[in-house]
């Protein structure tokens, strides 16, 4: 409605118009030259509109006729765009589907058409990587380094061909300068605590790692590597604060607390320890000191009071009993684990030491030695530092297992476990 009232309203106004110019009175002549032109107002005011149209006309024409090249260019431009794009998409596909020849040449593809960007440089140089040309990846990454816009995205790269390769001083350089450029990076936190494992640079690693992380592990391996003895004591005692029930953080704590001359401390550390998880180190830091045998076994039944009852309690004084001579005794602690269940090597072992202690070389003691010892040979393993990630067994607890390089999962274990995945 409102637009059929618009149209009638530009008709008449329109109307008006064409009436008042042919209304117009007078002439208008033009003279060129030899020649003159005379027309009426209302004519010659149509030549001059109908002129100005044809020049507007072919003015166009000739801007059309100029910008054709740069149309041209601007057209090439967008086809370019368009097929770097898809180069861009198939090379990511081809990345994705581990396509070691079509990754390299869709990558190099989409370089050629869109340049070097920080997309098409960091596709190239993955796509290097997946082909095994490392050095070529290497050189892609040191370009993306450069870039004001893209320095993580190149150092990351570097760091992880560092890591590779195990160039542990320079994934280091990498890591701090990757920190730099993006500071509190979530990833390369992650990548540092890793890398501080592997390095052995536990300060680093506890100083960095999550909550989730063995943290009385680090701290034991920081306080144990630490030449500082104050520093030491600290570390050794937040290990132990974190996990009071794990005995090399108890050891550690109790060795500096010792080598400062704090012999008490010393003792209700490990005595605590004993009671939580008891294990024969600490039956060994207790006693190093003393030579007395008798002492010796009075000092042992002082550590296992909260606990008398534990298999490994009675085992140790049963060992120290029969080391003093108390043969009696020893037998009676023995008997008293084997009652508890207890059917692991070690039991035998000391059962035939006992055996030979009190009836020596006679027959019914060989019998009865041979007869402990048979018992040893099928009998459950004894505990051992075990990791419980790969099963692996170790002399001595480490912080980091040799064999899966998994830090904190080696643990005093009875029974082998299945391999668990990494946690
Ligand atoms: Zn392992």
């Amino acid at each position: 409605m409102r637009h059929v009232f618009m149209t009638l309203v530009a008709a008449a106004l329109a109307v008006v118009v064409a009436w008042w110019i042919a209304s117009l009175p007078g002439t208008v002549s033009v003279s060129l030259g030899a020649y003159t032109v005379q027309t009426s107002t209302a004519l010659a005011l149509l030549g001059a509109l109908l002129l100005v149209l044809v020049l507007y006309a072919l003015l166009r024409a000739l801007a059309w006729v100029l910008g054709t090249p740069r149309r041209i260019a601007r057209w090439r431009a967008r086809r370019r765009r368009r097929e770097g794009d898809a180069a861009v998409t198939r090379a990511l596909v081809a990345l994705a589907a581990g396509d070691q020849d079509e990754a390299p040449r869709q990558a190099n593809r989409a370089r050629r058409l869109l340049g070097d960007t920080p997309q098409t440089l960091l596709l190239a140089a993955e796509a290097s990587r997946l082909a095994g040309n490392d050095a070529g990846a290497a050189d892609l990454f040191k370009l993306l380094a450069g870039r004001d816009d893209a320095a993580f995205l190149g150092l990351r790269g570097l760091f992880r061909q560092a890591l590779a390769r195990e160039d542990w001083s320079a994934a280091t350089a990498l890591a701090r300068q990757a920190e730099a450029v993006n500071p509190g990076g979530a990833w390369l936190r992650d990548e540092r605590t890793q890398l501080a494992v592997r390095t052995g640079d536990w300060r680093q690693a506890l100083a960095l790692a999550s909550p989730e992380a063995p943290l009385a592990a680090y701290a034991t391996a920081a306080a144990d590597a630490e030449t500082d003895a104050d520093e030491g004591t600290r570390l050794a005692r937040q290990a132990y604060k974190e996990h009071p029930g794990f005995v090399p953080a108890a050891l550690a704590y109790a060795r500096r607390l010792r080598a400062a001359g704090r012999e008490a401390k010393a003792l209700d550390v490990i005595r605590s320890a004993w009671a939580a998880a008891p294990h024969p180190d600490l039956a060994a830091f207790v006693l190093a000191p003393i030579t007395d045998k008798l002492a010796r076994v009075k000092e042992a039944g002082r550590l296992v009071q909260a606990n008398p009852q534990h298999a490994e309690s009675r085992l140790l004084l049963a060992r120290l009993s029969l080391e003093a001579g108390l043969t009696g005794e020893a037998r009676r602690l023995l008997d008293l684990a084997r009652a508890a269940g207890l059917r692991q090597k070690r039991l035998w072992i000391l059962l035939a030491d006992l055996e030979a202690e009190e009836r020596g070389d006679t027959e019914a003691g060989r019998l009865a030695q041979r007869d402990a010892l048979r018992q040893a040979a099928t009998a459950e393993a004894d505990p051992a530092w075990r990791c419980a990630t790969c099963g692996s067994e170790h002399a001595a607890w480490l912080p980091v297992c040799p064999a899966c390089h998994t830090p904190g999962r080696i643990g005093w274990d009875v029974v082998p476990r299945l391999a668990l995945p990494a946690p």
